[in-house]
């Protein structure tokens, strides 16, 4: 990256900027910057706790574009089973084809398979890297996210998280079991 001003938000590539040699990208983001990047999510599960460090190389075959990241950050969820919030690593390898945005129609009368693919498209001569980041991030969170592989999860009957501790009614269980020794004691 030179040490041109660019907008902080901003994560672009110029098309006649893409080498033979290609294009090499090697950055990193604060969480403020990846947090504005979803500020139009409204509905997010997790939080960005941690920098984001990106890895890109770009290129290009007359104009088409491809993209191949590595992208690493930690965010902040709740475990599905004992609701715990942790700290969860997201790192991501990724490729992309990119098309001008004008050969879209043609493309799609092809019936090409968009999920196959990883096809998007760009407009202009700009290619914007930040829709990308966000697509691998979403991708990669984790529809059931647990703390632990081996989480205890939360008593069913007090909600006590029993990672940390038992509960009330596991003693309860033990107090069970121990009129279970008493009935086989001999009867008087
Ligand atoms: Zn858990
Ligand atoms: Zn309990």
């Amino acid at each position: 990256m030179g040490k041109s001003k660019k907008n902080q938000n901003d994560l672009t590539i110029r098309l006649d900027g893409i080498k033979e040699s290609g294009y090499h990208l090697s950055c990193k983001r604060n969480k403020d910057w990846i947090k504005n990047i979803f500020s139009d999510i409204k509905d997010i599960n997790f939080t960005f706790i941690d920098d984001i460090s990106i890895q890109i190389e770009v290129f290009r075959t007359g104009r088409n574009v491809f993209v191949s990241g590595l992208l690493n950050t930690t965010v902040e969820i709740n475990c599905i089973k004992c609701l715990g919030n942790f700290g969860l690593p997201v790192e991501a390898e990724f490729h992309y084809n990119l098309c001008p945005s004008d050969e879209k129609e043609l493309l799609l009368e092809k019936e090409i398979n968009k999920a196959d693919l990883d096809l998007f498209f760009y407009q202009g001569h700009i290619i914007d890297i930040v829709p990308l980041i966000r697509e691998q991030i979403l991708l990669h969170i984790p529809l059931y996210p647990l703390c632990h592989e081996t989480c205890k999860g939360i008593c069913p009957q007090c909600g006590s998280n029993l990672n940390h501790s038992l509960c009330q009614c596991d003693k309860e269980e033990i107090a069970g079991s121990k009129f279970e020794i008493l009935k086989k004691l001999p009867l008087k």
